[in-house]
Order: C-alpha cells, then structure tokens, then sequence
C-alpha cells in the first residue's frame, strides 16, 4: 500500500487552500462539506468561488485574503492544499506545510504531496473512497462510477438508523456473533428495502418488533413482498437502478411476454422463473390468475419480482395487480419503467413533443374490438397533438381511415416502430394514407408502436441507432 486511506476529523478546524480557481473552489466545497473552517489565499477570485465567499461569509466558515502565500498563513491550521497555476507558489506551500508537519495536497503533483485525496460516493454518514496511489485519477474515478451505480441513494439514510438503534441492538444480543448476524439480516433484508423504498416509518417499525422477538431468526409466517417492477422497452441499459437491485435480491420473479430475454439474464441466476405471458400456446403459466399467483406466492413469505414490459401504469394492468395485493394487505412497491412510447420514440428520433409541431401528446391503446377500434376519434383528431398508439398493429389500417375521417390529412406523418430499443428495430416511416400498406407488405414482428403526428417527419433527421433490424427503404 502506497498510502494510509484514513478518515480525517476536521470539524471546525481551519483549513488553508492556496488558489483562488475552480480547482480551489472544488477543494474548498469539500473542506466545507466536512465541516471545516476555510481560509482561502489568492490575488483573485473566480466567480464560482466568489459565490461561495458571500455564501459562506455569513457563518465565518470561509475567509478570504487577498494576499500572496506565506509561511504564517499556516500557523494554525490542520492541513493545507495548493491549488494554484504557479509551480512556484505551490512548492511554497508544500515546503512551508512539510517543516511545519501539516499534511499538505498539492494538486496533480503527488511529489508534493503528503496525502492524496480521494474519489468519493457520499452517502453521508457513509462515505467509499477510491484512489489510484496517485497513479491514475481517471481510473479511480471510473470505479467510482460504478460504485455510485451500485450504492442505493438512501444508504445514508440506512447507516443513520443503524445508528439510532445500536445501541438498542447490543443491549438486545449480548453476545458479539448474534448481533452480527441480526445486523447482517436487518441490513440486507426487509429493513433496507423498506428505506430504499422511502417507507421509513414502517421500516422503524419492523425493526422495533424484530427487537421485541426474543429469537435471533427470522419470524416464522411472515409475509414476503411484490416489487412491481417496469422493466423498460427492451434494451437492458434503459433499466433503472431500483430495478436492477430488485433483480439481484428476489426470490423469484414472474415476468411478461414482453420482457426480452437479455434483460431476464440480468436477474440473479438461481432465481426461480414464472413465465406469466398470454400466449395460447404455453402452459407455463397454472390455472391461477397472475393476482392469486402473486397474492400467494407473497404468502409464502417471498419476495416476489413482478417484472413487466416497460412501466408497469401504462397499458400493463398494474394498477390491478397490485389493488390485490393491497386487498390482501400484502405489502408492495412499485418501480417506474421507461413506457414503450418514450424509448422507442427516442430511439427512432422521433421528439413526442416540439415547439413547432406538437404542444401535446397522448397515448392510446387501439386494442381491436369486434372488427373496430373503440377510440374518442374527434378528440384524437387534433391538430399539432402527436398520438401513440399502442398494441395499434392489426388495427391499424382503421386507426388511419378513422383519423382521416375525422378530419387529420391524409399526408399526416406517422410511423411504426417494430421492437422499440432492441437490436430488432425496425422503423417504417410514410403518412396516414401510406403508412397501411407500407406494414402489410414489411411482415412486422411483435411488439410495434405506432406515432401518429408531424414530429414523425423529423424521424429522418434525427434517426441515430442504426440497429440491424433496419432495412433500407423503410421510410418512405
Ligand atoms: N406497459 C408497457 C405496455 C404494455 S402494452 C409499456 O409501458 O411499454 C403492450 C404494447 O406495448 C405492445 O403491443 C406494443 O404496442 C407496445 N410495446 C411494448 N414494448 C415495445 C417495444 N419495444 N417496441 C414497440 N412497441 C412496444
């Protein structure tokens, strides 16, 4: 190890940057951050930290002197940081700073340097620090990002209570292994989801009773949980955090038709599977109704992963499910996905809404019902509106007549995109009165959108995932 990683105390303790540029006010926000007092030392300001100066002043926090650095300016400070443009000045500083045995950063020149500083994830009172031995910055801040990826936001918050109830905790289990292990199991289980989820009163809540229980193990005949989950459009990139994390700690997931296989690689391997699909001709799927599924698969104390195409609130019947589950008292979350229309939109280049062509935009579904499609057609009809229509393929040609019919032009752009985000996409482009026979002759597979509206023509100049679905002559 090239250096010692430690954690510094310095609250209220006075801290001396040398620099008066953005790379000091970078440093100085930290300082600050940690409760430090700062005094800044430059000829000049840049306004950023000019900013800072009127903010902080108030609080005596941070002071300013417009001074040229000298020893003394680090008679009593804690520790000292160069961040100047001058060479010069900031050996100055590490000089001063190395005689007077503060620990002192200089910045981009570990030579100088007796402590580095590190890449941070602040999750505050939980703080991860990353550094490369000065080797590579660029490095350490990468591995920072995919830290910050892994790292619930609320993890601050988790720690906090932990805190809160430590001390209860170590007078519950007296012996060390036993209060490990109930740590262990409160911190990965039910407790942290409930807090990640923003339930914190219930979460407080369920850490009283385990407390209250006189075992260390679980209680018996508890009930598990749904995670409704939106698993986005196809592309597993599109999917958010909370989904993945969901991904990784279900105990068994029941997902959709239109979930793709790449993203159902994405859950933990040896988690059981329930294809809950609609296809006639896979059985997978019992008798039970997909509620009753999930309503005793809860019961049997699992975390249950409802994984859906897209967001689970549009055209996915969550709402549904999920007033089950709420009848059975049967606690659930809900996570956001990227809807169909937002991720095949963006990946076709078509904008839903644009200043020029479209103040408003709706989604509908037309669903073909005896022959025709059962749609509010006058209201639909509206000029600089962008309609998508969902599940609109075998429909489609009525979708268009009607809309003509009800007044749109018949040369109104409109599109079909075919497996929206996936490596399948397809877009065919042409009008109303076009766009019909354009489908019929291209033998489309399952699932397409359709975007009916002048933002269509911008498809041509703003298409940028060129996937190999793709054929040319697609947009007319
Ligand atoms: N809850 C989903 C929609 C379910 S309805 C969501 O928010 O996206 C099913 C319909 O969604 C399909 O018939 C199709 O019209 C549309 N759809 C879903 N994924 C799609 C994709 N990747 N590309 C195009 N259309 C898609």
């Amino acid at each position: 190890m090239n250096f010692l990683p430690v954690f510094l105390n310095i609250h209220d303790r006075n801290c001396v940057v040398a620099g008066g540029g953005e790379v000091a006010a970078r440093k100085i926000a930290m300082l600050l951050r940690a409760g430090a007092r700062v005094t800044v030392i430059a000829p000049q300001l840049c306004p950023e930290l000019q900013e800072q100066l009127d903010e902080q002043s108030q609080e005596g926090k941070l002071v300013y002197r417009a001074e040229t650095f000298h020893d003394d300016h680090l008679a009593d400070a804690v520790l000292a940081i160069a961040a100047t443009d001058d060479f010069a000045v900031n050996r100055r500083v590490s000089e001063a700073a190395h005689r007077q045995r503060i620990p002192v950063n200089v910045v981009d020149n570990p030579a100088l340097c007796s402590f580095i500083m590190p890449s941070i994830v602040d999750r505050t009172p939980v703080v991860v620090a990353v550094s490369s031995g000065g080797t590579s910055p660029v490095l350490a801040r990468l591995l920072r990002a995919r830290l910050e990826t892994m790292i619930p936001a609320a993890y601050g918050r988790l720690a906090a209570y932990a805190g809160e109830f430590r001390g209860r905790v170590k007078h519950r289990f007296s012996q060390p292994e036993k209060r490990r292990r109930f740590w262990e199991r409160v911190l990965q289980g039910s407790f942290a989801e409930m807090v990640f989820a923003g339930k914190d009163q219930a979460a407080k809540a369920w850490l009283e009773r385990e407390l209250e229980n006189e075992t260390e193990e679980p209680t018996k005949g508890e009930v598990g949980e749904v995670y409704l989950v939106g698993a986005g459009p196809g592309d597993p990139e599109l999917l958010t955090f909370r989904a993945m994390r969901l991904m990784q700690q279900a105990d068994v997931v029941v997902y959709d038709r239109l979930v793709s296989p790449e993203i159902l690689d994405r859950v933990r391997r040896d988690t059981p599977r329930i294809y809950a699909g609609k296809e006639r001709n896979r059985h997978t799927m019992p008798q039970e109704s997909i509620n009753d599924l999930l309503v005793r698969l809860a019961r049997e104390g699992k975390r249950v992963l409802r994984l859906k195409g897209g967001d689970p609130f549009i055209f996915g019947r969550g709402g549904e499910e999920i007033e089950t589950l709420s009848g059975y008292g049967i606690p659930f979350e809900v996570v956001p996905g990227i809807t169909a229309a937002n991720g095949a939109a963006s990946y076709a280049g078509i904008p839903l809404t644009h200043r020029d062509y479209a103040q408003s935009c709706i989604f509908v579904t037309g669903h073909l019902k005896d022959g025709s499609v059962d749609l509010d057609w006058p209201m639909l009809a509206r000029p600089k509106q962008t309609i998508v229509v969902y599940m609109g393929l075998l429909g489609l040609a009525v979708l268009c007549k009607q809309l003509v019919a009800h007044g749109l032009p018949a040369t109104t752009p409109a599109a079909i995109v075919q497996q929206g985000t996936t490596r399948k996409q397809r877009v065919l482009a042409g009008t109303l009165e076009t766009l019909p026979d354009l489908t019929a002759a291209a033998h489309l597979v399952p699932p397409t959108l359709v975007i009916v509206g002048e933002v269509v023509k911008l498809h041509r100049k703003l298409a940028w995932f060129q996937p190999e679905g793709n054929l040319p002559g697609d947009t007319e």
